[in-house]
């Protein structure tokens, strides 16, 4: 028997590939409905196709632009060789608990995880029931009750609202917070949000500024990337936001989540080293992110404006409308070289 405990992407899609692959599997989540309460802004890149095709029915919107506004507002429009997706986060995670089911996992809703005893036959302990696992995996997020080592996180306040938007351009102004996004659902709604350890207060500020009308809040945390976290302690695993696997540069997690179940299904069954699998297939991007991330932080008003006019250049700007930010390795030293002028910014990493 394997135990999942969390009904997100990563668990709801590591229990369909194992239940598919032939294993027994339990999911417990703590709340009794599915994909609710929202704390995502559900961007992502077209690359999640090549680990598990979206259906059309969870995307809200198809997103052809990018738009980087500077502290000094002049701005970067990218035109995206492929359209970013804007999830409906609750489809989402209807879709792969739909998926999970069809492949008869057990989903036992309400349950709580409030702790574990781990030795050959786990012992799970909820609020009212004890029971016992073969293996057990936290995908149980941020503040995973699996995974016994703290996350630092920094914290995402984020609302729906009304408004006036250009449906195929997400918005994104650096120099509030580490950064703050406006992306569209359609013309008259979308998604506004500030990440930072001062979101709070930001967020307070730019609403006051702003002539939107707010009609539900998606705040949440996100994890910070730790590359020395254990994932595999015996028959005991974390993967997805339990294990930080969050790109800390624009602080997406769902696509990592995803390709983390793959290569966990793949531990399972064939009996590999599932701390190995997913390093290789990913860690160098999360890590590589994280380093962007302390740069990006260091930076000043003016570093800023000097980043957003050196994108302006056509030979950068081309590489960030080609690639995919989901994998910097793909990219990061290419733009180095077409422009040399961003080595200057390496110092404050170093
Ligand atoms: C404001 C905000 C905006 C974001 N925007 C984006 C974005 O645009 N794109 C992107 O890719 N990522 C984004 N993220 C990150 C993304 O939401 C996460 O990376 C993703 O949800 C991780 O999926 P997961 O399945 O690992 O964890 P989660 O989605 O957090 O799921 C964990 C599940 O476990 C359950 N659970 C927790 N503890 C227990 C317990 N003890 N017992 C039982 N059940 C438990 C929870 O209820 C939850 O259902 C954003 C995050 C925030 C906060």
């Amino acid at each position: 028997m394997i135990s999942i405990i969390g009904a997100g992407p990563s668990g709801s899609y590591l229990a369909y590939l194992l239940a598919k692959n032939g294993y027994k599997v339990n999911v417990y989540e703590e709340h009794s409905k599915l994909g609710k309460p929202v704390q995502c802004t559900g961007l992502i890149t077209s690359a999640v196709d090549n680990v598990y095709k979206v259906d059309d029915e969870c995307i809200v919107n198809k997103i052809g632009n990018i738009r980087i506004i500077a502290p000094n507002n002049q701005e970067v429009n990218l035109k995206l060789a492929r359209k970013n997706y804007v999830l409906d986060r609750a489809k989402f995670d209807m879709f792969l608990n739909n998926l999970a089911l069809s492949e008869n996992v057990r989903y036992n809703l309400g349950n709580r995880l409030i702790d574990y005893k781990a030795s050959k036959e786990i012992e799970l302990i909820f609020k009212n029931k004890k029971t016992n696992t073969g293996i057990l995996v936290g995908a149980d997020g941020v503040n995973s009750v699996v995974n016994r080592t703290k996350l630092k996180f920094v914290i995402g306040k984020q609302a729906r609202a009304r408004g006036s938007f250009d449906a195929d351009t997400f918005t994104v102004h650096l120099g509030y917070g580490n950064f703050s996004w406006v992306v569209p659902e359609d013309e008259n709604t979308a998604r506004i949000g500030v990440i930072g350890q001062d979101a709070n207060k930001i967020y307070n500020e730019l609403a006051r500024k702003g002539n939107f009308k707010f009609i539900e809040w998606q705040s949440g945390i996100v994890p910070i990337y730790d590359r020395k976290l254990k994932t595999q302690f015996d028959n005991v695993y974390i993967l997805g936001d339990a294990a930080g696997m969050v790109k800390a540069t624009t602080y997406g997690g769902i696509i990592y989540g995803l390709m983390a179940a793959q290569e966990l299904c793949k531990a399972i069954k064939e009996k590999k080293n599932y701390d190995e699998l997913w390093r290789k297939r990913f860690g160098n991007e999360l890590y590589l992110s994280l380093l962007i991330r302390k740069y990006l932080n260091k930076m000043s008003l003016n570093d800023y404006n000097e980043l957003v006019k050196i994108f302006k250049n056509e030979a950068a700007r081309k590489i960030l409308e080609d690639y995919d930010r989901d994998f910097p390795s793909k990219f990061l030293f290419k733009l180095i070289l077409r422009e040399p002028r961003l080595l200057k910014f390496l110092k404050l990493v170093f």
